[in-house]
């Protein structure tokens, strides 16, 4: 027997219908190349999101159409989330960081029809284009007094495009299923892949962000997302914010500024903030510098890749904010944990390492780790194996992928290797080809960096496997000094014994000026890998 209830679609035009009739005064702030504080209101932005779809099917726009974007995060990206989604458009978000062959790889294999791009990109696109056919044209996010010069074919100012269009659109009733948006994998191997986002998956995320042991957003606060809009929606900050009518903060170009992070925040009365480790890692050593305070700040949620508990210790102690550990990936939306607030009654070191880890998982998400032979492994917090999720808002097979992306019996593998303890507590010990395979046992790179990271004068580490004559590979860290720190490597070995096993401390330590990061922002293990290719290992290390 079926149910007898309506049958209501998700989908992201619910979302903005909702703002729009409850909401309409809430506000958005941004940074932009033109305006380094424009400010106006949801009501604003959804007109303006309609003249924009207006404009789009005068573009000749069709149902499904990819409709790329290289931007920063502020309104006029917001407008294109919604006037592209909402009228069954996709929007594609791509990350400008990424080498230009990978950007020309990502637009042809997307066929995206129109570009928007923030005014910076133009002279990338301009060296691109040849190699862009399908591109029919580019909107350049700007108004005329800023258009810049360019030899872009069908070269369109954004605020000139939207100018003429009526204010009202006939947003169609879409169906759940419909795809709303796109976003490739930053492809540390192979080719970048596509994940092609419904409506569905996008609303059920949504209700899982605002959940009270997630973001648990309140319609009177102020929300800065650090992560970038061109990846995974901006941790869907974009439309979590909307549902709930909060105050959306946008930063601009200005994403790794510590002062300008930190303006905004004050300036706004940011209340909750989101972001990867080397952002926090920014805005914190501003407001060493600078004795500023964020007194509206109260917490902040770290994702991307594992955060250091020196970020978390500074945070709390010296500003009062708790610090969210949360996991994820683009091929989940990209929601999968979180780690809610332990209680204070938690003894100190417990509570410590519960924090460290990566969180529950988020109502809507399942999670298993497997062995090699895919067989499920105990959750007891010390088996540690491949991690396999599934639900509604994980991706089932990649953009224009023959098969799809799960396992036979409908698991889909996200290529971290974890611990899953009794109380559901996901550890993510590494990925499957960081992980480091001694004397066949696995050593996890993840926990070593976290212990290195504890040290005095430390400001970054990572660990890799090098080659090694008798264990197969062995561990080598890699560590960034804090300015004005002298560290000394063999000290920072010593530091090692009796805080890991015995056989998991690095033979060796090595201090260099940067680390290489990758077009997100993480620590590229897979540069490290090829800058140390031709490393040898001490003598008394080959022993
Ligand atoms: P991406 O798809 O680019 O967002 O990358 C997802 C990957 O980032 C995950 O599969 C993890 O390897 C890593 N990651 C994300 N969040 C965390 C975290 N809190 N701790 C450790 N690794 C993380």
């Amino acid at each position: 027997m079926f149910g007898m209830m309506m049958q209501s679609q998700l989908t992201l035009t619910g979302i903005m219908r909702h703002a729009q009739s409850n909401f309409p005064n809430s506000e958005i702030v941004s940074v932009t190349a033109d305006n380094p504080q424009h400010r106006y209101t949801y009501r604003d932005a959804f007109t303006r999101a309609a003249q924009l779809a207006n404009a789009l099917q005068k573009l000749g726009a069709q149902p499904g159409d990819r409709i790329g974007t290289l931007a920063w995060n502020d309104y006029r990206h917001f407008e294109l989330y919604y006037a592209t989604s909402c009228s069954g458009l996709v929007c594609h978000t791509i990350n400008p960081r990424l080498f230009p062959e990978q950007i020309a790889y990502i637009v042809s294999h997307a066929e995206d029809r129109w570009l928007f791009i923030d005014p910076m990109f133009v002279p990338l696109l301009e060296a691109l284009a040849e190699q862009l056919p399908g591109v029919k044209g580019y909107v350049v996010l700007t108004d005329s007094a800023h258009m810049p010069d360019t030899s872009l074919p069908n070269a369109i100012c954004y605020e000139t495009l939207l100018e003429s269009e009526p204010t009202e659109f006939a947003w169609p009733e879409l169906d759940e299923q419909t795809a709303a948006a796109l976003c490739y994998t930053s492809g540390t191997t192979g080719n970048p892949k596509g994940v092609l986002y419904s409506h569905r998956a996008m609303v059920l995320h949504t209700y899982g962000v605002l959940m009270p042991d997630v973001f648990a957003l309140q319609g009177d606060e102020a929300v800065l997302p650090v992560v970038p809009m061109f990846h995974v929606n901006a941790w869907s900050i974009p439309y979590a914010v909307p549902a709930v009518g909060a105050k959306l903060v946008f930063p601009g170009p200005k994403m790794g500024c510590g002062e300008t992070l930190s303006n905004l925040m004050q300036r706004e009365g940011v209340t909750i903030a989101a972001g990867v480790p080397t952002v926090w890692l920014a805005l914190l050593k501003h407001l060493r510098e600078t004795n500023e305070t964020i007194p509206s700040l109260n917490r902040v949620v770290v994702g991307g890749s594992a955060c250091p508990w020196s970020i978390m210790q500074e945070f709390e102690e010296k500003h009062g904010v708790y610090t969210h550990h949360a996991w994820g990936m683009t091929e989940m939306s990209p929601l999968g944990t979180y780690n809610a607030r332990i209680p204070a009654t938690v003894p100190a070191d417990e509570a410590k390492a519960l924090r460290l880890k990566q969180g529950r998982a988020a109502f809507g998400v399942e999670m298993r780790i497997v062995n090699d032979q895919g067989q499920p492994l105990p959750h007891d917090g010390t088996a540690f194996g491949a991690l396999q999720v599934r639900g509604p808002w994980v991706c089932e097979r990649y953009y224009r992928a023959e098969e799809s992306a799960l396992t036979a019996d409908g698991w889909f593998d996200t290529g971290d290797v974890a611990t899953i303890d009794p109380q559901g507590y996901l550890g993510i010990t590494d990925r499957t080809k960081d992980v480091i395979k001694s004397g066949g046992e696995w050593i996890s790179s993840i926990e070593l960096e976290n212990f290195a990271m504890t040290l005095p004068g430390v400001a970054e580490a990572a660990v890799i496997g090098v080659a090694h004559e008798k264990w197969a590979e062995r561990p080598l860290l890699i560590l960034v000094a804090a300015p004005g720190a002298q560290l000394d490597p063999q000290a920072v070995l010593a530091a090692f014994k009796g805080k890991v096993a015995s056989w998991w401390i690095p033979d060796d330590c090595i201090v260099v000026e940067e680390l290489p990061h990758t077009a997100t922002g993480k620590i590229s293990k897979k540069d490290l890998r090829q800058q140390f290719a031709d490393y040898q290992w001490p003598e008394e290390a080959t022993a």
